[in-house]
C-alpha cells in the first residue's frame, strides 16, 4: 500500500463527478489452473485504480448519492491464511484504504440488494465479469418484484469503466513514478540481455535473463516476452522463444515489466553478432529514424495521428531509397503499399494495460496529446521472403519501441537510458 492518498484522491474524484446511482467495480476472481492450483493472481485494472488493493473476492461500491466508498474483501480465517497467505480482513482493509464501509464478501449479494433500492442508475461494466453479471441481474430482478411494496428498480446500467479510462489515460504523479521505475527495470534487462548475447545461443536463453533482472527487482513481466531470432522477428507476436540464434541474424526482443501494476513496454533489435550486415543496417536506420520522427511528433496539441503519419512517411521513403517499394511516396502512401513491411499503427497508450485503456478517436476525430498522457513509438517494417524483395532483406525484421510520457514542460523519455543508435548497441554488445 505505497500511498493511499493516491487512490482517495481518485474515488473523490469519481465520486463528485456522478451525481445520481452507484457504481459497482469488482476485483478479478482466481482463475484455476489445474487441481488445487490457480494462475498467479492479476487483479482488475480498474479496482486497482480506485483502492490499491490486491486481493481477490473483493468488490468496491461507490455510493454517488452519500459519496461514500464501501469495500467487500474477505473476512480473516485462520485455516484458510495457513494455506494461502495472510489476508487484510474487513478492519484492518477499511482502515488502511480508509473506505467509509466494509464488509465480508460473503455479505455482498444480501448487501447490493439494500444498495440498489431506489438507485435509477447503476454504474457497472456489464459482460466484463460474467459471475458479477449473473449477481447484479438477480439483485435488479428481485427489486422489480417488491414495485407494490413502493421500492423501485434501476432503469439504467452505465458502463462505469468508460468514465474510469478517461481518468486513466492521464496519469497523476504517483503513476509517473511507477511508470519511471518499471521503465528502469526494463532498460535494465534489455541491457544486460545486449552485454551477454554473445554468450547465449537459444532465444530462451534471453528469456531468462530478462526474467532474472526482472524477478531481482521483484518485479515479473508484464507481458509474454516476445524474444525473435531471424525470421522470428517477422512474427509480431511470437512468445515460443524457443529457437535457436544464428550469429548473422538479428534479434527482436519486446519485453518491459510490471511494476505496482504499471507497466513498461520496451523493444529493441540487434545483431546477434554484434555487428550489422549493410543490409540489417540499411532497414534498422529507416526504423530509427522513423521512430525520430514520430516522437518529435508526440506533443500535447498534436493529434494522434500526427506521429502515425510521421511513420508511414519515413518508412515509405525508406522503402523507395532501398527499392522495395518504387513510386513516389504520395502514390505509396496512397496505395498503401507499406502495408507489406509495416502492418501495425506507431504505438498504444500505456498505464496499467500494456494496451491502455483511452479512447484514440473524439467524435470521429484522432484526438489530441495531453498532458499526463503515456504513448509508446514503436515503428517496425518486417520483411519475409517474397519474390518482389532482393533476398539479402529476407527475414529481417525490425522495431524499436519507446515510452514516452507527455509532459507540459518536456516530455519524458522513460526509456532514455536504453541505447538505440547503430554505434551505441555494437558498443555494448562488444564491451563485454
Ligand atoms: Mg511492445
Ligand atoms: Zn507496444
Amino acid at each position: 500500500m505505497e500511498d493511499i492518498q493516491a487512490y482517495i484522491k481518485r474515488r473523490n474524484k469519481l465520486l463528485n463527478s456522478i451525481n445520481k446511482g452507484i457504481a459497482i467495480i469488482p476485483n478479478n476472481d482466481e482463475i484455476k489452473r489445474s487441481q488445487d492450483s490457480n494462475y498467479p493472481y492479476s487483479f482488475d485494472n480498474y479496482f486497482y485504480y480506485l483502492t490499491g488493493f490486491k486481493e481477490p473476492k473483493s468488490v468496491l461500491i461507490l455510493d454517488f448519492i452519500h459519496k461514500k466508498s464501501i469495500l467487500f474483501c474477505r473476512d480473516k480465517d485462520q485455516l484458510e491464511e495457513r494455506w494461502e497467505g495472510i489476508r487484510f480482513g474487513v478492519e484492518k482493509a477499511k482502515e488502511v484504504l480508509q473506505v467509509d464501509e466494509a464488509y465480508p464478501i460473503s455479505n455482498f449479494n444480501a448487501k447490493l440488494s439494500e444498495y440498489l433500492q431506489d438507485v435509477e442508475e447503476i454504474y457497472y461494466a456489464l459482460g466484463e465479469k460474467p459471475s458479477y453479471d449473473d449477481i447484479i441481474i438477480e439483485a435488479v430482478k428481485r427489486l422489480r418484484r417488491l414495485t407494490r411494496s413502493g421500492i423501485n428498480a434501476a432503469n439504467t446500467i452505465i458502463n462505469i469503466n468508460s468514465v474510469i479510462d478517461e481518468m486513466r489515460l492521464i496519469k497523476d504523479e504517483w503513476e509517473i513514478t511507477q511508470l519511471k521505475i518499471a521503465s528502469q527495470i526494463s532498460v535494465q534487462a534489455h541491457i544486460e540481455v545486449m552485454q551477454n548475447i554473445k554468450n547465449m545461443s537459444y532465444e530462451y536463453e534471453v528469456h531468462a535473463k530478462l526474467m532474472e533482472v526482472f524477478y531481482r527487482h521483484n518485479t515479473t513481466a508484464a507481458y509474454e516476452c516476445i524474444i525473435g531470432g531471424g525470421k522470428n522477428a517477422c512474427i509480431l507476436h511470437y512468445i515460443q522463444n524457443n529457437e535457436k540464434l544464428n550469429p548473422n541474424e538479428l534479434l527482436l526482443i519486446d519485453a518491459g515489466c510490471v511494476y505496482n501494476g504499471y507497466v513498461s513496454d520496451l523493444t529493441r533489435t540487434f545483431p546477434v553478432s554484434g555487428k550489422f550486415s549493410k543490409a540489417q543496417r540499411a532497414i534498422y536506420e529507416i526504423v530509427l529514424e522513423a521512430n525520430k520522427e514520430a516522437i518529435k511528433e508526440v506533443k500535447i496539441g498534436n493529434s494522434w495521428d500526427k506521429p502515425n503519419q510521421a511513420t508511414i512517411l519515413v518508412l515509405t521513403q525508406g522503402l523507395i531509397d532501398i527499392g522495395l517499394l518504387s513510386g513516389s511516396v504520395e502514390e505509396n502512401i496512397e496505395r498503401e503499399t507499406y502495408k507489406q513491411f509495416y502492418m501495425h499503427r506507431f504505438g498504444h497508450w500505456l498505464g496499467l494495460d500494456v494496451h491502455d485503456v483511452g479512447k484514440y478517436k473524439i467524435n470521429n476525430e484522432w484526438r489530441k496529446f495531453e498532458h499526463g498522457m503515456c504513448t509508446t513509438v514503436e515503428p517496425g517494417l518486417y520483411i519475409s521472403p517474397s519474390a518482389n524483395v532482393p533476398q539479402e532483406y529476407w527475414n529481417i525484421g525490425v522495431r524499436i519501441e519507446d515510452n514516452i510520457l507527455l509532459d507540459k514542460s518536456e516530455n519524458i523519455y522513460l526509456n532514455y537510458a536504453l541505447p538505440k543508435e547503430v554505434d551505441d548497441i555494437e558498443k555494448l554488445i562488444n564491451s563485454h
